[in-house]
């Protein structure tokens, strides 16, 4: 088994596809291991995002992560990090393969509806930024 790390972002919140991508996210064969739906400050999305920070986009990146709620997710399965990125299709969903979520749900390179966990240590700091060890059993 294999843990990773997701969020549902902004623009898909905002436009209600919570249900449409966790339904995607169980037809996959993922299990829910701890979900909740928060917002971000911008410290704690520029936390978060702290590898970017030198990328011309981290301050609109930032404050489109801070722009509205969000849902915060572990993920676990079998190869969970790989699959999870399949999944989600590439970054900009003009390049997005057929059937992926973001293809189906984003809007834009940036307003891209999910987020994944990219490795195995990215997946560990992420994990341990948002939920304790009490909620992962
Ligand atoms: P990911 O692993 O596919 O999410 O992509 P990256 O790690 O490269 O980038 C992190 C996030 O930054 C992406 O999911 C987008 O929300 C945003 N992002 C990436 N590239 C760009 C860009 O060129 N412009 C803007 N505005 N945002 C970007």
């Amino acid at each position: 088994m294999e843990r990773t790390f997701s969020i549902i972002k902004p623009d898909a919140v905002q436009a209600g596809h919570v249900a449409g991508i966790l339904s995607e996210i169980e037809k996959a064969a993922f299990q829910i291991v701890a979900i909740r739906k928060m917002s971000l400050s911008k410290a704690q999305a520029a936390g978060f995002y702290a590898v970017h920070a030198q990328r011309p986009f981290f301050d609109s990146l930032t404050t489109f992560m801070s722009s509205g709620p969000i849902v915060a997710m572990v993920l676990e399965k079998p190869n969970a990090i790989a699959d999870l990125r399949k999944l989600m299709g590439a970054t900009n969903p003009a390049n997005a393969e057929e059937g992926t979520i973001r293809r189906k749900f984003a809007r834009s390179i940036e307003a891209n509806a999910i987020h994944g966990s990219d490795g195995e240590d990215s997946a560990a700091f992420e994990i341990g930024y948002f939920f304790a060890g009490y909620e992962l059993l």
